[in-house]
C-alpha cells in the first residue's frame, strides 16, 4: 500500500514507518521537525517536511498513519490553544484533505490521558472518557471526529489509546527535549548525563507507594498499528486500548534499570507530580481477541534493556 505516516519523525512514528516499510509498503513520512529528527526517518521511507496544517495534495495514498502531535501534558496546560490548533484543528485539515483525494483509511495515536483518573483497574475502552488536561481532551476530540466521519462519510478508522510506550527498535529510541518520561530519565542517570533523577511521589495508595503504569514495548506497540491497518472497515470506527495489561511502580521501574545498567542510580524524592494518576494500566483485552495482538516483549527487563541498547 501507498501510506503517509505523519510524525514519522517522532519516537513512535518512526519505529512504525520501520515496521512498515519492512512489510514492504510505500511509505512517505510528513513531520514538522518540532520534535521529531530528520535522522530517525527509517531508510527506504520518504521524507516531507511540512506539516499536518498544511498536508498538500494527498490523492494517490491508500491510508495515514496519524502520529503528528503534541504531546506534553504540563505544556497543553499552560498553553491549551496549542493543543486545540495543532492536534484537533490540523486533524481535522489532514481529514478534510483525504476526503477530497478519497483516502479512506486512518490510523490514529490516541492515548490513556483520555480516560482521566479512571475509576477501576483495568481500564476498558467502554469506561468513561474525563481528560484530566488539554492534551487528552484534544485527542479525546480527535477520537470524537473520526466517529463522526466514519458515519457520515463511511471512513474507516482505528484509534489506539496507547499507555505507557517504551523500550526502543533497533536504533530507534527515544529523544524528546525536554525530557519527561521515567524510563529515559533513569537511564540518563546511568548515561552519567544527570547524577540523580527526581521520583515524583512516593505516598500514593500503591503497593510500594509509587505511582502503578502499564508499560507497552514499542516494537509491540507498532505492530498493533499494521493489525490496525488490515482491520480498517469502511464506516466503522474501532477503538483499542493498547497496554500490555501488567502494572509497574516506578519503584520496580528503577530497581530494574539498577539491574539492567549496573549503576546504582541515585534518586531524590520529589512531592507528586501534579495530575498523575496513582494507578494507569489498560485491559488490552479488545484488541487481542479481535485483532489477535499480542505483546511479545512484555516483561520490564526486555523493555529497560532494549531502551538502554540503543542508547549506548
Ligand atoms: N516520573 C518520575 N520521575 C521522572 C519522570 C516520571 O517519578 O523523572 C513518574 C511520573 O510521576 C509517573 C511515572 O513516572 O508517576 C510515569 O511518568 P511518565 O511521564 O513516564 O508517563 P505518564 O504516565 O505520565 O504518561
Amino acid at each position: 500500500m501507498k501510506l503517509l505516516v505523519t510524525g514519522g519523525a517522532g519516537f513512535i512514528g518512526s519505529v512504525v514507518a520501520a515496521q512498515l516499510v519492512e512489510a514492504g509498503h510505500a511509505v512517505t513520512v510528513l513531520d514538522d521537525l518540532s520534535t521529531g529528527h530528520a535522522d530517525a526517518v527509517p531508510a527506504g521511507a520518504t521524507f516531507v517536511e511540512g506539516s499536518i496544517t498544511e498536508p498538500g495534495d494527498l490523492t494517490g495514498f491508500d491510508a495515514v498513519l496519524h502520529f503528528a502531535a503534541r504531546s506534553l501534558v504540563g505544556e497543553s496546560v499552560e498553553h491549551p490553544d496549542r493543543y486545540w490548533a495543532n492536534n484537533l484543528g490540523g486533524t481535522l485539515t489532514l481529514l478534510d484533505e483525504m476526503r477530497g483525494a478519497g483516502v479512506g483509511r486512518i490510523v490514529f495515536s490516541s492515548t490513556a490521558s483520555v480516560y482521566g483518573e479512571p475509576e477501576r483497574t483495568p481500564i476498558r475502552e467502554s469506561d468513561p472518557t474525563r481528560p484530566g488536561n488539554p492534551y487528552g481532551a484534544s485527542k479525546l476530540a480527535v477520537d470524537t471526529a473520526l466517529t463522526t466521519f466514519a458515519n457520515l462519510y463511511g471512513l474507516a478508522a482505528v484509534s489506539l489509546r496507547y499507555f505507557n510506550v517504551a523500550g526502543a527498535y533497533g536504533r530507534f529510541a527515544e529523544r524528546h527535549t525536554p525530557e519527561t518520561h521515567l524510563i529515559p530519565n533513569v537511564l540518563k542517570v546511568a548515561l552519567g548525563e544527570r547524577d540523580s533523577m527526581n521520583l515524583f511521589g512516593s505516598d500514593y495508595p500503591t503497593q510500594d507507594g509509587t505511582c502503578v503504569r502499564d508499560y507497552v514495548h514499542v516494537a509491540d506497540l507498532a505492530r498493533a498499528h499494521l493489525l490496525a491497518l488490515d482491520a480498517c472497515t469502511p464506516g466503522i470506527h474501532r477503538i483499542y486500548n493498547l497496554g500490555n495489561g501488567t502494572g509497574f511502580s516506578n519503584q520496580e521501574v528503577i530497581d530494574v534499570c539498577r539491574e539492567v545498567t549496573g549503576h546504582e542510580i541515585p534518586v531524590v524524592a520529589a512531592p507528586r507530580r501534579p495530575g498523575d494518576p496513582a494507578v494507569l494500566v489498560a485491559s488490552s483485552d479488545l484488541i487481542q481477541r479481535e485483532l489477535g495482538w499480542k505483546p511479545e516483549h512484555n516483561t520490564l527487563r526486555s523493555i529497560v534493556g532494549d531502551a538502554w541498547a540503543a542508547l549506548r
